[in-house]
């Protein structure tokens, strides 16, 4: 059993993956975080979440495990402006399209909640960041955020 949990520098709180088998949680600054997606030996199909079966081709044994670059492009965005107790709003849901060719959901961070902060094809990265937190831990999930073109 691999330890899924590591200590927040700043607040020493326990870090907590909201789910477990989504994103790799790293453990020093050196370690960088994934995704975690399974790819069809047949068909290349890709998934995340990672299934179990590809949907095309519908036979077992077929899915292995890969590990998405985190990197991408905002396909289309969100302001959200109210969200559920605990959860911090306005914040900025995007569709992302990976280098991997898929396109998936995520909270964005590290930019403004607004509309003018972000652009349709700007480039973002994989975070792993915080979603809500109490008194002794902080639950982290995956988040993108955009990538500072120098
Ligand atoms: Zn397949």
């Amino acid at each position: 059993m691999k330890n899924l949990s590591a200590n927040d520098s700043e607040s020493g709180k326990s870090k907590i993956p909201v789910a477990e088998g989504l994103f790799h949680l790293p453990s020093s600054a050196e370690d960088k975080p994934y995704l975690i997606a399974a790819k069809c030996t047949q068909c290349g199909y890709i998934s995340f979440p990672k299934i179990p079966v590809c949907p095309h081709c519908a036979v077992q044994d077929t899915m292995e495990e890969i590990h998405l670059s985190g990197r991408g492009k905002i396909d289309s965005f969100t302001i959200v402006w109210s969200t559920l107790p605990g959860f911090e709003a306005p914040s900025v849901q995007s569709l992302i399209k990976l280098e991997e060719g898929i396109t998936i959901w995520s909270l964005m961070t590290g930019c403004e909640a607004s509309e003018e902060a972000l652009e349709i094809g700007m480039d973002v990265e994989l975070v792993i960041g915080k979603v809500k937190e109490d008194q002794d831990h902080q639950i982290v999930s995956y988040q993108f955020k955009p990538v500072k073109n120098v």
